[in-house]
C-alpha cells in the first residue's frame, strides 16, 4: 500500500536562510492575508522559494518535500532561524522509526475541509491535521500522507493524529447512516402517504360509479339501483320529513274553521 518512495529535501539552508528570514515576520503577522495559521493554502509561501532557485540554481529541483520544509522553517521564531546552522537539524523526513527523539510539533486536531491544502502544495487533502510549533504556537495544517511522512511528529505524537483520525471518520460515518436512516424514514411516509392518497381517489371514483349524490347535501348515498325513487339520503329524509310536518301543522293552525267548513273546502 505506502510507496516506499524517499522523500528528500534538496534546499539548503545556506542558501535560503535570507530568503527565509525575510518572509518570517509577514508569515507570521496577524494582519497579513497569508497569515500561517490562518493559511489554507500556501501558494503564496512556495512562489518565493521556487521563484528563487528558478533565478539563482536552475540545478536544483524544486519537490514536495522542499516547499514542506520551507513552510515550516517560516513557522519557527526568527531567532531560531538565525541560529540554525542545516536544514537535516529539524530531522524532517529523516528520523529514526526507532529513537524517538523530541518533535518541535505537537499534534492539534484534525477537521474536514474541502478544498485545503498541505504545506507541501501537492498531497490531496481529506482531512487537516494541525499540528503546532511548540516555540511560536503557529499552527500548519497537514494532509494525512505528508503527518506520516514528514516526521514533524513523534511516534506518539503521530500515534495522536492516526487516533483522531479514526475516530473523526467513524463520527462522520456516524452522522452518514444517520442521515441514511432519517432518509429513508421520510421516504417511508412519502409514501404511505401517497398511497393513502391514490387509495381515497380509488374510492370516490368507485363510489361515482355506484352512487348518486343526494338532492339536498348533495353527499353520494344514493344507490344507482334505487335512484330512480328516492332522491334524498336517509337523515336528509328525516329532516325533509319534519320540515314537511311543520309546515303542514302551521297550516291547520292558519285556517281554524268549523270542521264543516273546511272539510267542504278540502273537498272542492
Ligand atoms: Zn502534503
Ligand atoms: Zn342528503
Amino acid at each position: 500500500m505506502e510507496k516506499t518512495k524517499i522523500y528528500k529535501i534538496n534546499i539548503e539552508l545556506k542558501d535560503i536562510k535570507h530568503l527565509v528570514l525575510d518572509l518570517i515576520d509577514e508569515a507570521q503577522n496577524i494582519r497579513d492575508e497569508n497569515y500561517l495559521p490562518r493559511c489554507y493554502n500556501y501558494e503564496s509561501w512556495h512562489i518565493p522559494l521556487t521563484n528563487y532557485y528558478k533565478k539563482n540554481k536552475k540545478s536544483v529541483k524544486i519537490n514536495m518535500a522542499d516547499k514542506l520544509a520551507f513552510v515550516v522553517l517560516l513557522s519557527y521564531p526568527k531567532k531560531y532561524i538565525e541560529t540554525l546552522k542545516k536544514i537535516s537539524d529539524l530531522k524532517l523526513y529523516n528520523k529514526n522509526e526507532k529513537d524517538d527523539p523530541d518533535s518541535d510539533f505537537i499534534y492539534r486536531g484534525v477537521v474536514e475541509e474541502p478544498g485545503s491544502n498541505c504545506i507541501c502544495s501537492k498531497c490531496s487533502i481529506k482531512v487537516v491535521h494541525y499540528v503546532e510549533n511548540k516555540y511560536s504556537g503557529i499552527r500548519l495544517q497537514v494532509g494525512s500522507d505528508c503527518i506520516q511522512r514528514s516526521k514533524l511528529l513523534t511516534n506518539k505524537e503521530l500515534q495522536k493524529s492516526k487516533d483522531s483520525e479514526k475516530q473523526y471518520k467513524k463520527k462522520l460515518d456516524q452522522q452518514k447512516k444517520e442521515l441514511e436512516r432519517l432518509e429513508q424514514i421520510r421516504l417511508e411516509e412519502e409514501k404511505k402517504i401517497k398511497e393513502e392518497l391514490e387509495r381515497q381517489q380509488r374510492e370516490l371514483e368507485q363510489r361515482i360509479k355506484d352512487y348518486d349524490p343526494c338532492m339536498d347535501c348533495g353527499d353520494l348515498k344514493i344507490h344507482k339501483s334505487e335512484s330512480h325513487w328516492r332522491f334524498r339520503c336517509i337523515p336528509c329524509y328525516i329532516n325533509y320529513r319534519q320540515e314537511e310536518d311543520e309546515k303542514k301543522e302551521e297550516k291547520k293552525e292558519e285556517t281554524t274553521l268549523p270542521v264543516g267548513v273546511c272539510f267542504l273546502k278540502m273537498k272542492k
